[in-house]
């Protein structure tokens, strides 16, 4: 029996996971989603068609604009995430840039982090300066000369926690304050922790975003991005979206589905074992560093540790050697596909100058503290135990 999806926002994540959005479109009795390839949605009455051409009553047109299997998919991450409301993309870069390209005019001011993804931090220091708008990066750790920008005045405050590649965390209730007293909407990149870790909404962010490419899908077979939040703001960039295309394919928001269903499992197997993990690493003499917010010797794992239910999957290290360690060290592990992605099943590891910041200059990554020798390792859902014997057996014998 099908829950009501009035119980569904009362339940818990891993319910909600599962059952959220599923009951609309669920066909003669089929107990999946189907997928709706269809481009077009045809109307005998063409009164009904031009209602809901206009949005005055449920329906589709067309598949730039809407699709069911997509709409199940938003349905699923809006509630998950607590939202009013929430829109799709291909990709999540193009969730991202859809944002603040609606958001954004010439003459506006957006405060952000020096960390956020490669890809985001090219859109704030080479497409928007193009549009004129002014963009302040602030040291993702010094709350004070954050919120000191943004008692200056501006549209949009931009915010990732944990941040991709070094895993820095960011105050978002505090920010998010700072934020409204200016009159900023507040936008959070949530991929890494996903709603399983982190609300941002209920820590005063006004909009979130994915890339559900990552842990929401969680088995590296699907692109897509999506905006959940203020349900004002979120039809200001479903408008920008449906206009400049890019939509979220129904194949790709099927697989999205599919993999969320286990959404919660694996996010907590990926929690415990990044934790284990990073314990092993910081003890182990080849290793120079670790950066993941569970370990109480994060500079900010207090604030971590009040913002998030578990730390994430994902955590980074360097090894005293530096490139040349790390060009000895990954080849030798045996469970990782040495890859540009994070949040799947499988173990994914690399090094951030090939992979999330290759885009950027070797001054950029040093003025954004990424060390040249970082391996990013997003942590699958093999067993712990394995995993630890995998990187003790690739670590021996390296710059010790
Ligand atoms: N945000 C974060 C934190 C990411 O790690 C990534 C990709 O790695 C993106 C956004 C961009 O997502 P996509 O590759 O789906 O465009």
């Amino acid at each position: 029996m099908a829950m009501k999806q009035e119980q569904v926002k009362q339940a818990g994540v891993g319910t909600q996971a599962i059952w959220a959005g599923e009951e609309e479109y669920l066909v003669q009795g089929s107990t999946q989603v189907p997928v709706v390839h269809s481009v077009s949605f045809g109307y005998d009455d063409v009164d009904v068609w031009h209602e809901v051409g206009l949005g005055k009553r449920p329906g589709h047109i067309y598949g730039r604009m809407t699709n069911p299997t997509v709409q199940v998919f938003e349905e699923k991450v809006r509630v998950l995430e607590g939202a009013e409301d929430a829109t799709s993309f291909s990709t999540g870069m193009a969730a991202i840039s859809s944002t603040l390209f609606t958001l954004l005019s010439p003459g506006d001011r957006v405060v952000t982090i020096k960390d956020t993804y490669g890809g985001t931090n090219k859109i704030f220091l080479e497409f928007l300066p193009r549009f004129r708008v002014d963009v302040a990066l602030c040291d993702t750790h010094d709350y004070d000369a954050i919120e000191k920008e943004i008692s200056k005045g501006c549209k949009v405050l931009y915010l990732e926690s944990p941040t991709n590649p070094t895993l820095k965390v960011v105050d978002l209730a505090r920010l998010a304050r700072a934020a409204h007293r200016v009159g900023a909407v507040v936008v959070v990149d949530n991929t890494f922790a996903t709603p399983v870790n982190q609300k941002p909404l209920e820590l005063g962010a006004d909009l979130v975003i994915h890339s559900a490419t990552k842990f929401l899908g969680g088995h590296a077979d699907a692109l897509g991005g999506i905006l959940c939040g203020r349900k004002d703001l979120v039809r200001q960039v479903y408008h920008y979206r449906e206009i400049n295309g890019a939509a979220l394919h129904p194949m790709a928001a099927y697989l999205l589905l599919r993999g969320m269903k286990t959404l919660h499992l694996r996010v907590k197997q990926q929690n415990e074992s990044a934790l284990k993990i990073a314990n092993y690493l910081e003890g182990h003499p080849a290793v120079e560093g670790v950066y993941y917010p569970g370990l109480t010797s994060h500079p900010r794992h207090r604030i971590a540790k009040e913002q998030m239910k578990g730390y994430g999957g994902v955590l980074s290290f360097s090894l005293k050697g530096g490139v040349d360690a790390v060009r000895r060290f990954l080849p030798r592990l045996r469970y990782v596909h040495l890859a540009a992605n994070l949040g799947a099943v499988e173990t994914i590891a690399g090094p951030p100058r090939t992979t999330s910041h290759v885009e950027c200059t070797e001054e950029e990554r040093r003025a954004m503290g990424i060390p040249e020798g970082l391996i990013r390792y997003s942590v699958g859902i093999e067993e712990t135990e394995d995993l630890i014997r995998d990187l003790d057996q690739a670590l021996e014998g390296l710059g010790t």
